[in-house]
């Protein structure tokens, strides 16, 4: 290793292998625009005169003739004409001399010098293939069992594809998607081509990875059908009851196995005249999964009636059942809702699962420092109230659950009233409001109060008269935690005072106000380096110079996000501490506008845009995402100290 760092080796040899690469990424830089001819040569005398070798892109950007998204973009472009090593020189990744140490000690043989920093340790692989595949407009995947689709495997042995280091995944858009390591498996498509019938995509992963999901599926199929066909078991159908017309049985429960497998919320089963469309709704969005010809609707979406027990001779009324299923060791409730169509019944399937719901305070995306804010100055206090704004389905009642778990202790009353209870938490009391005479919201208030409770969860504050009763509640030395459902923070306040709730009582009673939103989140598998549309920037009210110093990533989409490019959701946070100014605004009932000013000029204030803004930069989410989600304000600090605020 230290012969082959080493740059005072053969210092003639290093010195001209790294100004050759020096030259070529010059004259890229200088093809493409990005510098002039005469910054270029005022960077080569930079570059001479430095003790240490610094490669002229990395150069350019400290001396600010340009930006790294201008650097990375005039890179992608002229890939083709770098080399791998040189685009990881110019990454910084490798100096220069390593190179030219690396193609000394290859000299006569044929093989690759990319490929043998790797073997050598100077570069991991997982860099060394995404230059690879940038050189050579190739993409990136972690390939894992979770991906293939079984029915690929019937065409080949696992030996096969073992000896090439290979693994397909799914076919989209009539196209098979093909894992490879690495170089000169190109040729493989041909061969491919005549197995599988269809053209071939290629996409690349680490060669352990590779190696660990086809063991794992070489496992499977040493376990045998038998065990991994039937892998859902009905809890509340007797066995014998099957519908089977078609093999409609065995095509719901793929369908639903399927969507379970993909994390989705909801089954969409959707019969027109010419088809049975099925789609997922998963992180939020439809994505169409199957197609089944319209013989088949009336048996498959009986089946679906059947497994949740409504009646398959009713097709005029809209009905609903549930379905009891046990899937991999997990009880899931399905909840059945069947609409009267003009095509047919269509049916749709809430997936409700029980054991991955609560999630921890430390788990949610709060930023550390608005995260040691929330729990000392919101969650400790023994009284006031918090309330958690946001549109539906936001994840306002997960954070008022993972903020319950942090308060519960053996040593306080906690006293819930919900609409209905959707997490059952141990140790506390949990009751469902009901239309039942008695069993009001308000009739609930009035008698928790009675109940000696240090701690009140109302579900959801939906009018003046509930929101008076939380507010007195919390007047009498109570903690109170509860949603509102209003656009951010500041609404959250402006709401309460057009309810006419006394602005005293608002300004005593409330400690703090979570606005938050559910955006989607980058997938790690197809990430890409992008340079933002005029119209998300402009839509932040970011500007193309700010953003020149971060490099952005987005999803290109693959196979493991169903090409939409992103996998799960991410919280996007804004919390609203009352300080005394603010306290003090609300009691001249301001308007909105002022309310919101006072707000802002909080110092240790980010709004749910400044958050987003945050976490697109740091590739969590997207700027688009941010842009369609968040209440757009004007940025109200520069993206570098924000940064610093939300790291
Ligand atoms: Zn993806």
């Amino acid at each position: 290793m230290a012969s082959v760092t080493d740059p005072t080796r053969d210092p003639s040899a290093s010195g001209k292998a790294a100004i050759a690469d020096t030259h070529r990424i010059g004259d890229v830089l200088v093809e493409d625009g990005a510098i002039t001819a005469e910054q270029l040569s005022k960077l080569l005398r930079v570059q001479a005169r430095l003790e240490d070798h610094k490669p002229i892109g990395q150069l350019a950007i400290e001396l600010g003739m340009l930006t790294r998204a201008r650097l990375e973009e005039a890179l992608r472009k002229h890939r083709r004409g770098l080399s791998i090593e040189g685009i990881l020189v110019e990454r910084g990744v490798i100096r220069a001399e390593q190179v030219a140490a690396a193609r000394d000690a290859l000299k006569g043989s044929s093989s690759d010098v990319a490929r043998h920093l790797v073997d050598i340790g100077a570069v991991s692989e997982r860099v060394y293939l995404l230059a690879y595949c940038e050189r050579h407009g190739m993409s990136f995947i972690d390939v894992e069992p979770g991906l293939v689709d079984r029915s690929l495997l019937k065409k080949v042995s696992i030996k096969y594809l073992s000896r090439h280091r290979l693994v397909p995944l799914s076919v989209k858009d009539g196209r098979l998607n093909v894992v490879i390591s690495d170089v000169g498996q190109s040729e493989l498509a041909a061969e491919l081509e005549r197995l599988y019938g269809v053209p071939i995509t290629f996409w690349v992963s680490e060669r352990h990875k590779i190696a660990a999901t086809l063991s794992a599926l070489e496992n499977e199929t040493a376990e045998g059908r038998v065990a991994t066909n039937r892998r859902i078991e009905y809890r509340n159908v007797a066995p014998g009851v099957t519908d089977d017309a078609g093999g409609a049985a065995e095509i719901v429960e793929s369908v639903i196995l399927r969507a379970i497998r993909d994390r989705a919320s909801d089954i969409h089963f959707e019969p027109d005249p010419s088809r049975l469309r099925i789609r997922n709704r998963i992180d939020g969005q439809l994505i169409p999964v199957a197609e089944y010809p319209a013989t088949l609707s009336a048996a498959i979406i009986s089946r679906v009636k059947v497994l949740a027990e409504a009646d398959i001779a009713e097709h005029r009324v809209h009905q609903q059942g549930r379905i009891y299923i046990r899937c991999d060791g997990e009880d899931i409730d399905l909840r059945a809702s069947f609409y009267v169509t003009v095509a047919g019944e269509n049916a749709v399937l809430r997936i409700l699962r029980k054991g991955s719901t609560l999630v921890g305070l430390e788990e949610m995306g709060f930023s550390p420092a608005t995260l040691t804010t929330f729990i000392q100055d919101v969650l400790e206090p023994n009284s006031g109230m918090l309330l958690v704004t946001g549109p539906t389905g936001s994840g306002k009642t997960t954070t008022l659950y993972a903020s319950l778990q942090r308060l519960v202790d053996s040593s306080s009353k906690v006293i819930t009233c919900e609409d209905p209870v959707e997490y059952v938490v141990d140790g506390i009391t949990q009751c469902s409001v009901s239309d039942r005479p008695g069993m009001s919201f308000v009739d609930s208030l009035k008698s928790i109060v009675r109940q000696d409770p240090d701690i009140i969860l109302v579900g959801e504050i939906r009018d003046a008269e509930s929101a008076n009763m939380a507010i007195h509640s919390a007047l009498t030395g109570h903690k109170v935690l509860t949603t509102f459902h209003t656009e951010d923070t500041v609404g959250a306040l402006v709401r309460l005072i057009q309810m006419d709730i006394e602005p005293f009582l608002i300004s005593s009673t409330i400690t703090a106000i979570v606005g938050q939103r559910l955006v989607r989140r980058q997938c790690a598998h197809c990430r890409v380096d992008y340079t933002p549309t005029a119209m998300e920037v402009r839509a932040l009210g970011l500007s193309r110079d700010e953003l020149g110093g971060f490099s952005l990533t987005k999803g290109r989409g693959c196979p493991a996000c169903h090409y939409t490019g992103y996998h799960g959701r991410v919280g996007v946070y804004e919390l609203l501490v009352m300080n005394d100014l603010l306290r003090d605004t609300i009691l001249q009932k301001p308007a909105a506008h002022e309310i919101r000013r006072v707000a802002q000029e909080a110092p240790d204030f980010v709004s749910l845009q400044e958050d987003g803004v945050a976490k697109a930069l740091r590739g969590e989410t997207t700027l688009s995402e941010i842009a369609a989600n968040c209440p757009r304000r004007p940025m109200m600090r520069p993206l570098r100290q924000l940064m610093e605020m939300c790291a």
